[in-house]
């Protein structure tokens, strides 16, 4: 009997020891976690706290929110947005309403790639003025794919050399499962909601939304199943029997994705106005996308285009 109540003594003293010393590693590791989140917020809010001094921007302060919230778990993925860009009249113009929308996404960054042989400095004054995360790079459109100034806009794959540098740019210097991210090819002459980038922010593989001023319609856009949510097919003006009948500007995905499925490129082979569906049959089906902007029904993006201005001389010495 005694024996029995000794045995049944250290069983008790053993449970009590055990449990107390869980209790304690785990009361332990909650302390260490706290404290490095508390150095990071007193880190941030010293930096808010002295904003005029340091003569940090808006969108500096929201890049320190954005990176603090990315340490502490829970924050927004970061969207790789892909702009091909070409000289002409107009560049510099496009470039500073798109770049001014950027600014004012937290969690954006901005890969730029210039048709060029080399890139070029009114590029580079924009990227450093903007204070946005950027990565410059460039690569020229064969002569051979070139659009001619009399060609017919749909005659030749546009941007095709640039997108392909931005995804070569990612897959080199990113890693999956690492770096949490999405993927936006944002032409320079669209006009875009920074709403948009919200949504952007909620793909979980591929995201679509409708594209306004595209397609022969005033907008483009997924239709979907009342019961299931899910897209069962396109409203468009051009095509809708696409296997996705959706602009460029009308998708984002993945980054993982983007970073394991390495044989999806853009090419000239690509039959004209097939770019995106070709693209996107890389990575999923119609039944699959994730339907975004309020099930589609608003629209955050449009496809405009800037006129070409007639211009009959230049004024010398005067970056326009
Ligand atoms: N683009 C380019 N080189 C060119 C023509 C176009 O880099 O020779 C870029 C352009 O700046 C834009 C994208 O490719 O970001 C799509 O071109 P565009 O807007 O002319 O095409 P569309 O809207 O007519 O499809
Ligand atoms: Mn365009």
């Amino acid at each position: 009997m005694e024996m029995f109540n000794n045995l049944e003594m250290r069983i008790k003293r053993f449970v009590i020891w055990f449990f107390g010393l869980s209790i304690l590693i785990i009361i332990y590791k909650l302390s260490i976690i706290e404290s490095d989140v508390e150095k990071l917020q007193f880190l941030k809010e010293t930096l808010f706290l002295n904003k005029e001094q340091l003569q940090l921007s808006h969108h500096q302060l929201l890049l320190v929110e954005h990176l603090y919230q990315n340490k502490v778990g829970g924050g927004l993925p970061t969207i790789y947005a892909i702009t091909p860009t070409y000289y002409r009249h107009v560049q510099k113009a496009e470039l500073t309403r798109i770049s001014q929308t950027l600014a004012l996404v937290p969690n954006i960054h901005w890969v730029v790639v210039e048709d060029s042989e080399e890139k070029t400095d009114l590029v580079r004054r924009i990227l450093n003025d903007s204070n946005i995360i950027f990565t410059h790079l460039n690569a020229k459109t064969p002569p051979f794919e070139q659009l001619k100034d009399k060609d017919p806009r749909w005659k030749k794959h546009r941007g095709v050399e640039q997108r392909n540098a931005g995804l070569k740019w990612l897959r080199d210097h990113l890693k999956v499962n690492e770096d949490k991210g999405v993927v936006y090819f944002m032409d320079d002459d669209n006009t875009y909601s920074i709403k948009l980038f919200k949504e952007i922010s909620k793909v979980k593989r591929v995201g679509v939304w409708p594209v306004g001023l595209v397609g022969g319609l005033n907008a483009e856009l997924p239709i979907l199943d009342e019961k299931t949510g899910k897209v069962i097919g396109y409203k468009s003006g051009w095509k809708p029997d696409r296997p996705f009948a959706i602009d460029m500007a009308g998708f984002a995905i993945n980054l993982d994705l983007i970073l394991t499925k390495l044989q999806a490129n853009f090419s000239y082979k690509m039959e004209h106005g097939l770019q995106e569906s070709e693209f996107l049959s890389f990575f999923t089906t119609k039944e699959n996308l994730e339907p975004l902007a309020s099930n589609c029904t608003e629209v955050y993006v449009w496809h405009t285009r800037t006129e070409k201005p007639k211009i009959n001389g230049l004024i010398p010495d005067l970056e326009v």
